[in-house]
């Protein structure tokens, strides 16, 4: 039945086919008028220039009616089809209707045509040739549809049939038609209907195909701005909006706002209740961002990030109000809502930069209690700039030796000498001076730079080792810190291992430390690293005990070999009773899993005294020394101030 139905054309057709049709139709009927009209205009001047030299002007109205009349339908008709069709095509007109009722009155008035003439001609003896013309020019240029051309043209055939075969034929005298002649009008019948058929199945699929393909391109350009998780805007659409807007002189600037969305503690919420239910909860914040942010431009940057392209009026109304909202989201984990709003300055035309402004404003209020909203200001700016520097420098920095190694002095506890140095990174530079690691570790990390600055610590501390050796100076091990990044960025253990081997620096004089917060989760390739370096023969420190949530865990998932004590726990030395009881605890812990235990932080001698008498291993802290350059080391130690653990000390 289906195929029936489409073969007839009866099919139900998609508006893009439809439309396809159309404008198909449309562009023949420019040709045909054309035809049709330079048509006419020759035959009426032909027949005007017989009448004169036959002198049958007197007799003009006759001629007028019988022929003239036809002429000025037909190109009255191509005229007024020419002028819509081309309209149309342009796109200054859209009414359908009024131009189907032209398609369809413009080819009744040339099969009237060619039916009138062949009919006059068949009256004089002559050929029915403009009939036949006629049909196959209608049939030619415009698309029918099988059931549709087969009444309007079969119609045709049977009036025109009818008309002629009720006259005397001029040529034998008789009424009717000859057989020869009613062959061919039959032929001639069944090759337009042939025609028809062929035409529309051929346009047909071609408008298909386009369907398709036009399909496919809206699929493409819709996934390409649409962000998959959450439906929402992606930063692709969200950039190019943003851009357009920013441009238009009609924007109001003033009221224009960048917001960046940031919810705190999505991490926590996905290790809680999984990766599932952390995709429903993005989606779900992500839709009350647009009901709330109604006609904004809205986008997911990345992860539990958000922008906006808003107005300043409310907005932080707007993001108080989600900030309560997300509460109702939260389950058991605390989550909250911290926004960034940067407002573009008159001559701004990236988005990209607005976004990192709203972001930097939005990062400088996250882990502070209560805050939820903060805008970008003249310090911020200060700030957001030397970040860019730090990031845009850190390869000539390190080129040109701004980056320097500090070393600060571990104690043994047991004969109060330097027993290891812990190298900590510095940045001098030319404009800002010099740097501490608060300043850029945390920006090389969310650049993902972090490896090449630690790199260059690695190359430095070998180096200092390898002149120490050739000069025959004390030197003793140096814990390097590595970024959790280290081993995801490059393999940081091979470089060690190579670099090592180039200065000839022993395996156990190097250690390696590592912050508890890298090791929140159970990440096996951190296990794996862990062990390489461990196989490789160097030790690995847990750098910050106490400082997070999983400390304890962390002891149970992974292999260190010294922990170090956060010095938070030694700042309520002498204040908070309770410290004491906590390090001694945690003193002993070391010592039932075989660690050696170290505390840093270490101010005052009498944190020293007790940390002697509690069985801490090391200290590190302002009391030995700050960290400072080698050279001030060395005087330090020569000037009687420190002293060298004896076993360090060359013979
Ligand atoms: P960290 O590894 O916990 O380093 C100890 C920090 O505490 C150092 O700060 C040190 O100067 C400071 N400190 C030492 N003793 C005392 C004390 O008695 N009292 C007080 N108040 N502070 C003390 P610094 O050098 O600013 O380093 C900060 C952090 O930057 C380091 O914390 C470490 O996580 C990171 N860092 C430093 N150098 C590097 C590096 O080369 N690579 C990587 N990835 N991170 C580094
Ligand atoms: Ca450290
Ligand atoms: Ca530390």
């Amino acid at each position: 039945m289906q195929k029936l139905l489409s073969y007839l054309g009866l099919e139900k057709q998609s508006k893009s086919v439809r439309d396809h049709f159309y404008a198909t139709n449309m562009r023949a009927s420019i040709y045909m008028s054309i035809v049709v009209i330079v048509l006419e205009i020759w035959m009426m001047i032909r027949m005007t220039r017989t009448l004169i030299v036959n002198d049958l002007m007197g007799n003009f109205s006759h001629y007028f009616e019988k022929y003239y009349i036809n002429y000025i339908l037909l190109l009255t008709a191509g005229i007024v089809m020419f002028i819509f069709s081309v309209r149309f095509l342009r796109g200054k007109t859209d009414k359908k209707a009024v131009g189907l009722f032209l398609l369809y009155a413009f080819s009744f008035i040339c099969l009237y045509f060619g039916i009138k003439v062949s009919i006059n001609d068949y009256a004089k003896g002559e050929q029915i040739l403009t009939f036949l013309t006629m049909e196959i020019f209608v049939v030619c240029l415009l698309i029918w549809k099988p059931i549709v051309g087969f009444l309007i043209h079969s119609s045709a055939y049977i009036y025109f049939y009818i008309r002629i075969n009720s006259m005397v034929a001029v040529n034998t005298g008789e009424v009717g038609t000859t057989v020869a002649t009613q062959i061919n009008l039959f032929t001639m019948w069944i090759s337009t209907m042939m025609f028809i058929i062929s035409n529309y199945n051929k346009t047909l699929s071609q408008a298909q195909k386009d369907e398709n393909l036009e399909k496919m391109n809206s699929y493409l350009r819709r996934i390409s701005v649409i962000d998959d998780l959450t439906g929402i805007h992606n930063m692709l659409y969200f950039r190019t909006e943003a851009e357009k807007i920013l441009s238009m002189v009609t924007t109001d600037r003033r009221n224009t706002v960048f917001l960046f969305l940031d919810i705190e503690n999505f991490k926590s919420y996905n290790e809680k209740y999984g990766f599932q239910a952390g995709n429903e909860l993005l989606k779900t914040f992500a839709e009350l961002l647009e009901k709330n942010f109604e006609g904004s431009l809205v986008s997911r940057f990345s992860d539990d990030h958000f922008v906006l392209l808003t107005t300043i009026e409310g907005c932080q109304e707007t993001i108080n109000r989600l900030s309560d909202e997300i509460r109702h989201l939260q389950g058991e984990v605390q989550l909250s809502l911290k926004c960034g709003a940067y407002r573009p300055e008159d001559s701004e035309r990236d988005p990209s930069q607005a976004c990192d402004r709203a972001r930097f404003a939005c990062n400088n209020i996250k882990k502070h209690f209560g805050k939820s909203f903060c805008m970008y200001d003249a310090s911020l700016e200060q700030r957001f700039q030397q970040k860019q520097h730090i990031v845009n420098n850190i390869d000539s920095a390190i080129e040109n030796g701004y980056i320097k190694v500090y070393y600060q002095p571990v104690m043994n506890t047991a004969n109060g000498c330097i027993c290891g140095l812990e190298a900590l990174a510095r940045w001098e530079d030319p404009e800002y001076g010099l740097l501490p690691p608060g300043a850029f570790i945390e920006i090389l990390e969310e650049y993902r730079q972090i490896h090449k600055l630690d790199r260059c610590i690695i190359e430095q501390v070998c180096r200092d080792y390898r002149a120490a050796a050739d000069e025959h100076e004390p030197f003793v091990p140096v814990s390097l810190n590595f970024s959790r990044l280290d081993f995801e960025l490059c393999d940081i253990v091979g470089f060690l291992c190579e670099v090592s081997d180039k200065y000839r620096v022993p395996r156990n004089y190097l250690d390696i430390e590592i912050t508890e917060s890298a090791l929140t989760d159970q990440q096996s390739f951190l296990q794996t690293a862990m062990k390489k370096l461990h196989d490789a023969g160097f030790k690995i420190w847990l750098d910050d005990f106490g400082s997070g949530y999983s400390s304890l865990n962390v002891l149970k998932d992974y292999q260190f070999d010294v922990m170090k004590i956060d010095m938070k726990f030694l700042s309520g030395f002498g204040v908070n009773d309770k410290t004491s009881t906590i390090l001694q605890n945690i003193v002993g812990l070391t010592k039932q899993l075989s660690m050696v235990s170290l505390t840093e932080g270490v101010e005052s001698p009498e944190q020293f005294d007790f940390l002697r008498d509690i069985g801490c291993d090391r200290a590190q802290g302002y009391l030995f020394s700050k960290p400072v350059p080698l050279s001030e080391l060395r005087e330090k130690i020569d000037s009687g101030e420190l002293r060298v653990s004896p076993e360090f000390v060359p013979a």
